[in-house]
């Protein structure tokens, strides 16, 4: 087990890699609390939520929405918490912002943690404090920056996570060291080809640095004014890509990522051997990395995309293998390249 963690303005955020789930009660500091999950978790895992007060949502995107915050708030109220009380979400990406962002609003905010069951939430999503839901079809809309106590990542959950969530999650790590540490790629690189059947030692190391990575960023920056925006690298045409496509949000992040890549290269900041390497450690994890053939889509999703202010877009571009840089695009020049990249796939 590690601990590791990140202090905001706010407070410090502890995060214990490798450790045993059953141990968030005792993170909650003896408050009365409640457990946010989803109906997947509480099938596979009921002994860790026996004898606690659970609120179980239906898996999926669908449900990150204000109604069921609303719901959740209603529940707390149910269940006798108040100001006093703890929340805990325990579920991939999905659970925990939902979970975070009522627990934000109960009461105009009770303490909370979490203990992330996917990859993906693991190595990416439950670190940095955002919450949040969707409005529509535009993805975290409605939401807020706030930091839990605690994260627990046992990686005892990652045995029942399908192969398709363990390779989304695999991409954000392959993001974290895109931009942020040239060891950590190289270290990937050596990495077997499938993820899943890492070696547990090899596992705690990988995850443990893409949380040091991405803590070290919202330390730097919690509330996305410049250097977090480096953590959307891959997400812009990501989006784009998962608002149209059959793509989960990991593997649209890889297309979305091996797209921004090729962009660097035609502006001269990474060489073409370089990006191949992205594509092929993307590739050995098992995920996409070929535009599609239409770029239509994609351009009229990105035009719709929230981050998007004016003229410009804010781009994550490679200035090579573990370092990044955000340069504003004007929109016009994006579309062009993704128009040229679709064509020349
Ligand atoms: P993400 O972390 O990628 O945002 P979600 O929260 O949408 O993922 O979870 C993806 C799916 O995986 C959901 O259906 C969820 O119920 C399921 N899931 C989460 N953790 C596990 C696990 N440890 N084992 C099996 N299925 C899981
Ligand atoms: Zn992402």
């Amino acid at each position: 087990m590690k601990t590791t963690g990140y202090a905001t303005p706010a407070g410090r955020c502890e995060i214990h890699v490798n450790a045993p789930a059953a141990g968030f009660g005792s993170l909650a500091a003896g408050r009365k609390t409640a457990v946010v999950t989803d109906t997947t978790i509480r099938r596979l895992y009921p002994r860790l939520l026996a004898g606690r007060d659970v609120v179980a949502l239906p898996p999926g995107e669908r449900g990150k929405t204000l109604a069921t915050v609303e719901a959740l708030c209603a529940k707390f109220l149910k269940l006798g918490l108040d100001r006093s009380s703890f929340v805990v979400g325990i579920g991939g990406g999905v659970v925990c912002d939902i979970a975070g962002l009522a627990a934000s609003v109960f009461m105009r905010g009770v303490p909370f943690g979490f203990v992330p069951t996917t990859l993906l939430a693991q190595a990416d999503a439950a670190i940095g404090g955002k919450n949040g839901v969707n409005l529509d079809r535009y993805k975290n809309v409605v939401g807020l920056f706030n930091q839990p106590r605690f994260v627990l990542v046992d990686l005892d959950f990652l045995k029942t996570l399908p192969a398709r969530e363990f390779r989304c999650g695999a991409a954000e790590i392959i993001k974290h060291a895109s931009i942020a540490s040239p060891s950590l790629f190289e270290t990937l690189e050596k990495l077997p080809g499938e993820w899943a059947s890492l070696k547990r030692r090899d596992l705690e190391a990988v995850v443990l640095r893409s949380i040091e990575i991405k803590a070290g960023i919202i330390e730097a920056d919690e509330k996305e004014a410049g250097e977090r925006r480096k953590l959307n690298f891959g997400h812009t045409l990501g989006h784009a890509l998962e608002r149209v496509g059959r793509f989960r949000h990991g593997e649209a992040v890889s297309v979305g990522m091996a797209m921004a890549a090729a962009i660097s290269e035609a502006r001269g900041l990474v060489s073409g051997q370089e990006v191949g390497r992205l594509k092929r450690l993307l590739g050995r994890a098992g995920l996409p990395v070929r535009p599609p053939s239409d770029p239509g889509p994609i351009v009229e999703a990105m035009r719709k995309d929230k981050k998007r202010r004016g003229r410009d877009v804010h781009f994550v571009l490679l200035s090579g293998l573990g370092r990044a840089e955000v340069r504003e695009i004007p929109f016009r020049d994006l579309e062009e390249h993704v128009r040229d990249l679709c064509q020349h796939r």
